[in-house]
């Protein structure tokens, strides 16, 4: 496993395996490696010849500035962690190597970034939207891997490759969670034991969600499931949408053709988790 600070060293290192005709796959991450990331970096492993993984925690996507200061970095055990799986290159540049000059681009993905994440965190998208294709113009990569957990950045980028004709695969990889249900994620090692005790609701929650699909309104579900949360006293929803997969119009009802996912957002504390559960009903 090789790592790399600087964008020319890394292209030096890609255009070398590019030449031979390898496939690239490309993680990328803000660090605060866990096991979901790792499922990531395995099925690219699986899937191309070289995995690059980044750790670049991205300061154009962060919309609060404690959130900004509070991300965990923890570069010595991610390089560890990736270790312990195929990982080739590693990419960690500083702001100043992925940010030369400003990045005052502005994208548009209409509907898709005005709910939800895109509501709470106007502009986030747009931070994200920046760092990925940044990413891709200086790796190249032909296959690149999401986690589902994060269902709406991953219809995000699947729009922002259309409509930049990129050449590059988006592969959805499932959500890998915690023994108790919680979904993996850099924010949980921020929870406070008391915090962490009780997150677990949420996915359970979700669950619970899902079987009342066959029985119960959209309404009552969506009811149910913010009432349940805010009910521990200790969890705070922000919002709880059910929408269709591909567009994230929200669902009127469980008759509309194609699958509906469960998206949530909840305060444990300071620290902001969401996770998601698709309703594959029809
Ligand atoms: P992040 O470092 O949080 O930006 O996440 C980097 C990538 O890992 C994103 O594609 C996430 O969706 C994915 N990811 C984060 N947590 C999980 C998880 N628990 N299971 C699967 N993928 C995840």
């Amino acid at each position: 496993m090789k790592v790399f600070t600087t964008v020319t060293s890394l292209q030096e290192a890609l255009k070398d395996v590019q030449d031979k005709g390898f496939t690239v796959g490309f993680v990328p991450t803000m660090g605060a490696l866990h096991y979901g990331h790792l499922s990531l970096v395995a099925k690219a492993g699986s899937m191309t010849d070289i995995v690059v993984v980044s750790i670049f925690v991205n300061p154009t996507q962060f919309t609060d500035k404690n959130d900004l200061t509070n991300y965990p970095r923890t570069l010595e055990s991610d390089l560890k962690l990736l270790s312990s799986v195929r990982c080739d290159y590693v990419f960690s540049p500083s702001v100043e190597e992925m940010y030369p000059v400003e990045d005052t681009r502005k994208f548009d993905f209409g509907y898709l970034e005005t709910v939800m994440e895109g509501e709470f965190r106007p502009g986030h998208f747009n931070g994200v939207a920046q760092v990925v294709s940044k990413l891709f113009a200086i790796i190249l990569p032909q296959k690149a891997f999401f986690g589902l957990k994060d269902f709406q950045q991953l219809a995000v980028i699947r729009k922002m490759v259309r409509q930049m004709g990129l050449p590059v695969e988006i592969v959805p990889c499932d959500i890998v969670r915690e023994g108790d249900g919680l979904a993996m994620s850099s924010r949980n090692k921020l929870l406070l034991p008391e915090y962490r005790n009780c997150a677990s609701i949420i996915y359970q929650t979700l669950k619970e969600a899902k079987e009342l699909t066959t029985t119960k309104s959209l309404q009552f579900i969506k009811d149910f499931v913010v009432n349940r949360i805010n009910a521990n006293g200790l969890l705070k929803v922000e919002y709880f949408e059910i929408v269709d997969e591909n567009s994230l119009m929200p669902s009127k009802n469980f008759n509309e053709p194609g699958a509906k996912v469960g998206c949530i957002a909840v305060f444990a504390g300071k620290v902001r988790l969401i996770d998601n559960i698709i309703f594959d009903i029809n």
